[in-house]
């Protein structure tokens, strides 16, 4: 194999549990000393967030292009760096108006008084992120939480060793271990991290790990947010335009070589339209990536394991019946862990491929006649993180998008919504719980407090004592 170079691959070392409750005690005091970081501390860190991702972005993009074997600098720079970076900006533009208390309803009954919602910091958040897109899925939870007004303990993935090392060094000189605690280990440290009595716990991962976290939160009541994975549905509906159609799933599907939470994971097409999506897939594919070999701008799969994980869905789907279409753009002997797009038809629900989330770049296509069916079909799956719906006609879009269930959605394409600062972002059964992003990042961070504030004139002593006569007339007023 001669894939680009890795550096020298770095052992994993664990770190026991003791050690993680010594961070947990030194940020649950800093939370004692400063319970409610005001505007401008919050402000202070977020800066430091974005100067430090300035300021470590080349030694992040070789550590990641070291942990891919060859990561596509422009999906490194845009999703890792830019996007936390613009997302940081969009944060400080809003965060004095999320932080001020919202006044709500006081109802007759309740009068004089007034009500409002206070949002103050949970205290200590833990942040446990994947390796797909690690700064990014790292970076970002972290500064809801910070803007929030929490102390963070972070749990980076042991599967990018040189990215959760580089990422690790870039926090530990921007932050004191009492503001953002960073932890590097592998699995068993993040069991040890997930148990701990953190106030809220967000985990970004696989959905059978998610449960386990779950579970160990559950016995610490911490409430967690869940951002999963799952089975992306892509439907090319009757009315489409399919070469428009196809360049933008080409794209989706073949960044970060399909192992993103939000690939599209498989595509349902017009029956009589198969062949043409195909052409043109193909025609996308070879404009986007020419070569894959050494292509700086096609990133490989992660490692030896995920490579042989997606060619085993791959020879299961073709043991069952299905057709492979290979897109290997320049007919290279590819190197190992790189892959090319695949396009797998004939498939059915009896195949691993169409069961287990794909992350990788095979692409089941399916051939419909009638959209209910697709519908139907989609709904007897697991709900997924998104669901991609391509038309001209505004009535089948909106049947679609009311008729099924997704974390999030995109009309005529795939994966742009995770840029947009200003939606919730987070999956629904399966695919996760919860959502951040946007105010319902700084709101998944925060406690929403109620408080009622009553003035001196006290309308309520006129039922502190038993006189029937007030509350009669009261009772009658209100209960109609
Ligand atoms: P993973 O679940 O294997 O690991 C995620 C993190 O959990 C890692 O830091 C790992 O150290 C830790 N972990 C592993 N085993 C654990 C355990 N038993 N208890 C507690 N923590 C444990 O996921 P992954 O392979 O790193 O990432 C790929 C998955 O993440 C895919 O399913 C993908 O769809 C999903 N994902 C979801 C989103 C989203 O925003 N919804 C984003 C990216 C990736």
């Amino acid at each position: 194999m001669s894939v680009r170079p890795m550096g020298t691959p770095l052992s994993v070392q664990e770190v026991s549990r003791g050690e993680l409750q010594a961070l947990l005690d030194v940020q649950r005091q800093a939370c004692r000393v400063q319970p409610m970081p005001g505007y401008q501390d919050r402000i202070d860190r977020l800066n430091r967030l974005s100067q430090a991702l300035v300021s470590h972005k080349e030694k992040l993009i070789d550590a990641l292009d070291a942990d891919f074997g060859g990561r596509s600098r422009l999906v490194t720079e845009f999703a890792e760096i830019l996007m936390p970076i613009e997302n940081i900006r969009y944060i400080k533009r809003h965060l004095k108006r999320w932080m001020k208390p919202e006044r709500r309803h006081v109802s007759l009954l309740m009068a004089p008084a007034s009500a409002r919602v206070h949002h103050q910091p949970l205290g200590v958040a833990g942040i446990v992120s994947p390796w797909n897109v690690p700064v990014f899925l790292t970076v970002q939870p972290l500064s809801y939480a910070l803007a929030a007004g929490n102390r963070v303990m972070l749990k980076l993935s042991e599967i990018t060793p040189h990215t959760s090392a580089a990422t690790r060094r870039m926090l530990d000189e921007a932050f004191a271990p009492d503001e953002v605690a960073t932890v590097t280990g592998g699995v068993e440290t993040a069991r040890g991290f997930v148990g701990l009595p953190f106030d809220h716990l967000l985990f970004t991962g696989s959905t059978d790990v998610g449960r386990d976290v779950m579970r160990a939160a559950a016995e610490n009541l911490t409430p967690v947010t869940l951002e999963l994975g799952g089975k992306s549905p892509t439907i090319i509906g009757p009315d489409a335009d399919l070469e428009a159609a196809a360049e933008r799933i080409c794209f989706g599907k073949s960044m970060n070589s399909g192992q993103l939470c939000l690939a599209p994971d498989y595509v349902y097409c017009p029956r009589d339209k198969v062949d043409m999506f195909a052409t043109a897939m193909r025609k996308y594919f070879v404009r986007m990536h020419p070569y894959l070999n050494d292509n700086p701008e096609y990133t490989c799969i992660i490692n030896d394991r995920h490579e042989r994980r997606l060619e085993a869905l791959l020879e299961d789907a073709i043991s069952k019946g299905a057709r492979a279409d290979v897109v290997n753009p320049a007919n290279e002997k590819l190197d190992e862990r790189r892959m090319p797009l695949i396009m797998v038809f004939d498939v059915n629900d009896e195949m691993a491929i169409m069961q287990e989330e794909i992350f990788g770049p095979l692409l089941p296509v399916l051939g419909y006649d009638d959209i209910d069916q697709v519908i139907d079909a989609i709904n007897g799956r697991p709900r997924p993180l998104a669901l991609y719906i391509f038309d001209r006609d505004r009535k089948t879009v909106r049947r679609v998008l009311e008729q099924t269930h997704s974390g999030g959605a995109c009309i005529n394409d795939t994966v742009f919504h995770i840029g947009i600062h200003d939606m919730p972002f987070g999956g629904i059964g399966n695919s996760g719980m919860g959502a951040y992003h946007g105010r319902e990042g700084f709101l998944t961070f925060s406690h929403a407090k109620g408080v009622f504030r009553r003035p001196w004139i006290n309308s309520a002593r006129l039922i502190y004592t038993p006189r029937r006569r007030v509350a009669d007339w009261l009772l009658q007023l209100f209960v109609r």
